[in-house]
């Protein structure tokens, strides 16, 4: 006969009416559909009873002796623990007045006696329901809070995964360099406060990475940064910061550091570390590294530049010839800056033409006559005045500017000798020499240019002569076939330029046939009339008799030299014993003067 409702809740009841009879009644059938029902004859005691039970509902009598209903009521509402408890007044009290002041003392229903059952069951079971589903709300509330909070926390962890990859290396979860330029930033500031403390930032790049990328494929080279990060991660301390800014760059933020040495323990460290080989996967790699190593101090007024003379210390170590560390010292940055600006000024002397040539004789040294010219730059600066190749063609080499200007070089060492012959001059087998260097020879379209030029100044194409040096061979070996066997199409002839200076290997010799070794002005500089400082000079000259070749000697100064070269069969000469390179005036005064050697 119970329903469910009853038999899971059994909500608990607490009537209140000072006469039995009542209590009785209302009890009786309240139980009987269920409820738990207690009962109490007075204010006091109903008050009593609800200390020890808070129940779900309470039916409350108004007039009864010593404390009447309305007074029950207000105590109950003023008590947080029992002001929630749904009061419903039972009571022959008809008024409206009555009726209002039981809603006004906090009831939320009124029954008149006499009532019917039915009626009091409806609207307990209607108050229950209510309580029943503000409780589920309250529940639903806080449900939905903890969802938030949940939520909330969900969001914080993503904006954190989001910070964490802004300031990191996704390969190999290094900081990154906006997170090297944070902490460099705070370290800046602990010096300026502190005086005392000192730090350093070591700059390293990887030798020849490039090459394991494309030789291996950049997968091994990923694998290879993560070998990387992880051995210089093994070396540092707490305290330090390692960072990978990009490619093969990767920056050290070395902090509590007593003085340089320090510093330069931890590069030599760093570089002992590299000697060994990195095993990946699939294959063991040899890598080498250069270190640039600048001092934190209070001089410094922005991390950017504390990183960019770390960066120049680290070309530094490259330029002295890679696997080594390098201190910045501040004239390193005025010589960087000089470079960049004759960077620019080299940019503008492009579009302003400020170059001229200067031509040195080549003399036959049988006939003692000359055979040839070789055409050597100048930049006509407007304020340094006449500079020389060996201040500026490095840096042309290494921006590329080398290549409009070797471009014009060429074309007007054609236009040149074009002009001289046609003045009758010269005769028709003198030859011009232009110089090429590793860049220039690596360009794919040097034939092509070399042609237009040919075409454009209508020169014979065997009265031009190419100077390259060995590491222009050597560094595009590929190519360099290719370009040897054109030339030779063309007749152009082609000269290996400071021969003996570059590779110790002469192998190549056999594989790029070339037809002229010119002997490095510094052997010949050696010969002082002994034979004992001949050095390697009857070498070259005898490998290139057995290949046929010819040989020219550069640098030479005095009589005594070419005396000596002339006695090893040497077949050309240069230098300024016959004449220092010269503009193009003095070159037909040179010749008009039929000079004989
Ligand atoms: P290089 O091709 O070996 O040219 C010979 C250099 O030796 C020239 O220096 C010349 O002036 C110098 N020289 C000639 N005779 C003597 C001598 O008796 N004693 C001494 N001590 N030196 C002598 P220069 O003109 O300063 O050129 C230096 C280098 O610059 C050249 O060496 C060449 O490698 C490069 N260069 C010059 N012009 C060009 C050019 O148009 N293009 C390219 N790519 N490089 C050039
Ligand atoms: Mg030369
Ligand atoms: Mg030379």
């Amino acid at each position: 006969m119970n329903s469910d409702r009853t038999v899971i809740i059994k909500e608990d009841i607490l009537i209140v009416d000072d006469t039995l009879e009542n209590l009785r009644l209302l009890s009786t059938m309240l139980l009987k559909q269920g409820y738990n029902v207690r009962k109490a004859l007075n204010g006091q005691m109903a008050l009593k009873a609800v200390e020890t039970v808070v129940p779900d509902l309470i039916l409350l009598d108004i007039m009864m002796p010593d404390m009447d209903g309305y007074q029950v009521c207000q105590r109950l509402k003023q008590q947080s623990s029992t002001a929630e408890i749904p009061v419903i007044f039972l009571s022959a009290l008809n008024e409206v007045f009555d009726k209002v002041k039981a809603f006004e003392v906090g009831g939320v229903d009124y029954i008149t006696k006499p009532y019917q059952f039915e009626e009091v069951l409806i609207r307990i079971q209607n108050q229950l329901a209510l309580k029943t589903a503000e409780r589920e709300i309250l529940q639903l509330n806080s449900q939905l809070e903890k969802r938030v909070q949940e939520r909330t926390q969900q969001l914080e962890i993503a904006n954190a995964r989001l910070l964490e990859m802004a300031l990191h290396d996704s390969l190999t979860g290094l900081p990154n360099r906006a997170l090297f330029m944070k902490r460099l930033q705070s370290a800046l500031q602990e010096v300026k406060a502190n005086k005392s403390s000192q730090f350093a930032v070591l700059f390293l790049d990887c030798d020849r990475f490039k090459v394991i990328n494309d030789s291996l494929g950049h997968l091994v080279g990923d694998e290879l940064l993560i070998a990387i990060a992880a051995r210089l991660q093994s070396c540092l301390s707490n305290g330090d910061t390692l960072a990978r800014l990009g490619g093969d760059e990767f920056a050290i933020l070395f902090t509590e550091i007593e003085n340089i040495s320090n510093a330069i323990q931890m590069a030599t460290r760093i570089l002992d570390l590299f000697s060994h080989p990195f095993q990946l996967q699939r294959r063991e790699v040899f890598i080498n590294a250069s270190i640039g190593i600048t001092l934190g101090n209070c001089d410094y007024e922005q991390p950017e530049h504390l990183l960019r003379d770390a960066d120049t210390a680290m070309y530094r170590a490259k330029a002295l010839g890679k696997g080594q560390f390098h201190v910045f010292d501040p004239e390193m940055h005025s010589v960087a800056l000089r470079l960049l600006q004759l960077e620019n000024d080299l940019r503008r002397a492009i579009e302003r033409q400020e170059f001229v040539l200067h031509y040195q004789p080549i003399i036959d040294l049988n006939q003692g006559k000359i055979s040839g010219f070789e055409a050597l730059v100048r930049w006509q600066h407007p304020t340094r005045g006449l500079v020389s190749p060996g201040l500026f063609i490095p840096i042309a080499e290494e921006t590329g500017l080398i290549n409009p200007i070797g471009h014009w070089v060429m074309k007007q060492a054609c236009r040149q000798l074009i002009s001289w012959q046609q003045q009758k001059l010269v005769n028709d087998n003198l030859s011009i020499s232009v110089n090429l260097s590793v860049r220039q020879f690596s360009q794919p379209n040097l034939i092509e240019q070399i042609d237009r030029v040919l075409a454009e100044t209508l020169l014979n194409p065997q009265c031009l002569k190419l100077e390259i040096t060995e590491s222009a061979i050597m560094d595009n070996s590929q190519s360099a076939a290719t370009i040897l066997e054109e030339l030779r199409k063309r007749q152009i002839h082609l000269s290996i330029d400071d021969f003996g200076t570059g590779y110790s290997s002469l192998s190549y010799l056999h594989s790029f046939r070339v037809d002229l070794l010119k002997i490095d002005k510094s052997f010949v500089q050696r010969l002082n009339g002994t034979s004992s400082n001949l050095g390697l000079i009857p070498a070259i000259i005898s490998i290139a008799q057995t290949m046929g070749m010819k040989a020219i000697a550069e640098g030479i100064e005095t009589t005594q030299q070419l005396i000596q070269l002339k006695k090893l069969n040497c077949d050309f000469g240069q230098g300024y014993l016959f004449s220092e390179p010269l503009n193009s005036k003095n070159v037909v005064e040179l010749i008009t003067s039929d000079p004989h050697w």
